[in-house]
């Protein structure tokens, strides 16, 4: 994985060393390289890390359509287990169905896995390559025309006409340019258990006394593997709340092993990050420059989940600066219809972020009220039914339209997978 190896013409046209640079390998980096380098471009993917994919910070879980949209025909081995949809748990045991198909990944093995397709297609992977500088130069007009990449790994300096930016939460590029917006974050930490029985749904529970702001998953893996996690804005107590919440529930006493990726004889302990939480950055596009996934801030803001949007958004940021290059240069002006692109696909940010901020302003016994009076199936609910539900609260608790539930189960559709939910 460790050659240059330009895999069309068009870079040694110039003076670059090839067209596209693809900051990161997660799942933005793989699916931009992958794309780019079908659509006949030489592409260069520079990760940090020693390896693809670990640690693995991520529930791990994607949604059927996820894959179909992306046209990604997922071998055996990347998959854990196949899954039949999220339930909700709220505060009172009260539990409603999202039922869709998806699965539960080995992440770790499904990053490897698209950047294999895309070496197959040319594109040339540098680990243990962190880019921490870039420069840009200019034509005779005083147009942009290329970046100087620099770093730490033997690869760098690295001449490129365009860079996409999958560093996730990280944001390389736009620390390095020192580019508008401030990203606020979330922090998830999970563990693996043993001997933890499913029925093939993804236990979801927002229940604030474990996971203030946030929620506890319960993730299954084939051969009784689970991920059990939790996302709060109390990052100092996350570890806490999520081990008082295997203490208290069916899970105490399971056994907590090291994931498989992990080497063997170190102490368990539990592995995770941190999430962007305030939505995209406001400049996704800049001259030669496309930001994706996390480093974008495309994540589904009720569960975090942010795969499928970086998919999405690495093969349409990859369409994208192929059709500027076909056009001549990668300026602003050109790339933009990214931006146009990913607005008018992607789901209201700030409406499900004012259904998420409405839940948690809900108590307990209100979140447990709200619920009981919802379907059994949230995923499919005509506009009848959304009648009925809103009569229902009307009837039994009028005070809880006052508070905006309404915002709230709208943040629940948008949670689907066809809004990029997961
Ligand atoms: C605990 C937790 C659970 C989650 N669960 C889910 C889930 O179940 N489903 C879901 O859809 N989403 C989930 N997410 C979110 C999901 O993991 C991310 O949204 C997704 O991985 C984003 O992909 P990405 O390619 O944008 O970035 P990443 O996957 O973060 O990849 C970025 C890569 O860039 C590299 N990099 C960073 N800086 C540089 C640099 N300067 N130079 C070179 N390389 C660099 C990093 O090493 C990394 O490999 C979870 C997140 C967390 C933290």
């Amino acid at each position: 994985m460790d050659s240059i190896r330009p895999s069309r013409a068009m870079a040694e046209e110039s003076d670059v060393d090839v067209d596209l640079v693809v900051i990161g390998a997660g799942p933005g980096g793989g699916s931009a390289a992958l794309h780019a380098s079908r659509l006949g471009l030489s592409v260069m993917v520079l990760e940090a890390d020693p390896e693809i994919g670990t640690p693995v910070h991520c529930g791990e879980c994607l949604s059927h359509l996820a894959t179909e949209q992306l046209e990604l025909d997922l071998p055996e081995h990347v998959i854990a287990l196949a899954v039949d949809g999220v339930r909700v748990i709220f505060p009172d045991g009260t539990a409603k169905l999202l039922t869709e198909p998806g699965y539960v990944l080995e992440k770790h093995l499904f990053e490897r896995w698209i950047m294999e397709q895309a070496e197959e297609r040319g594109a040339a992977v540098h680990l243990g390559h962190r880019v921490t500088k870039m420069e840009r130069e200019f034509n005779s007009e005083n147009q942009f025309s290329n970046w100087s990449l620099d770093g730490r790994g033997d690869a760098f300096p690295i001449r490129c006409r365009g860079v996409i930016d999958a560093s996730g939460v990280h944001g390389a590029a736009s620390k390095i340019l020192d580019m508008p917006g401030d990203v606020e974050v979330i922090a998830g930490f999970q563990y693996e258990l043993n001997d933890v029985e499913n029925d093939g749904f993804l236990d979801f529970y927002i229940q604030p006394e474990y996971a203030p702001h946030g929620y506890v998953w319960m993730i299954p893996k084939a051969g009784e593997r689970a991920n059990v996690g939790l996302v709060t804005t109390d990052k100092k107590g996350a570890i806490k709340y999520l081990d008082q919440f295997i203490e208290d529930t069916y899970l105490n006493g399971k056994p907590h092993v090291n994931p498989p990726w992990r080497k063997e004889g170190i102490k368990v302990r539990p592995f995770g990050g941190t999430i962007p939480i305030s939505g995209p950055r406001p400049s996704t596009v800049e001259d030669g420059l496309l930001l994706v996934g996390d480093a974008a801030g495309f994540t589904s803001p009720l569960f975090e989940g942010g795969t499928h949007l970086a998919l999405w958004s690495g093969r349409a940021a990859a369409e994208t600066f192929a059709e500027a290059l076909e056009a001549g240069l990668a300026t602003k002006a050109q790339l933009s219809g990214y931006q146009r692109r990913w607005k008018a696909t992607f789901p209201p940010y700030h409406k499900i972020l004012r259904g998420k901020t409405a839940l948690y302003d809900l108590s307990d016994e209100e979140m447990s009220a709200m619920a009981r009076c919802l379907p059994e199936e949230l995923g499919s609910m005509s506009p009848l039914q959304k009648l009925g539900i809103g009569l229902k609260i009307l009837v039994r608790r009028p005070a809880l339209l006052t508070k905006r539930v309404i915002s709230v189960l709208l943040s629940f559709g948008y949670s689907r997978a066809k809004h990029f939910g997961w």
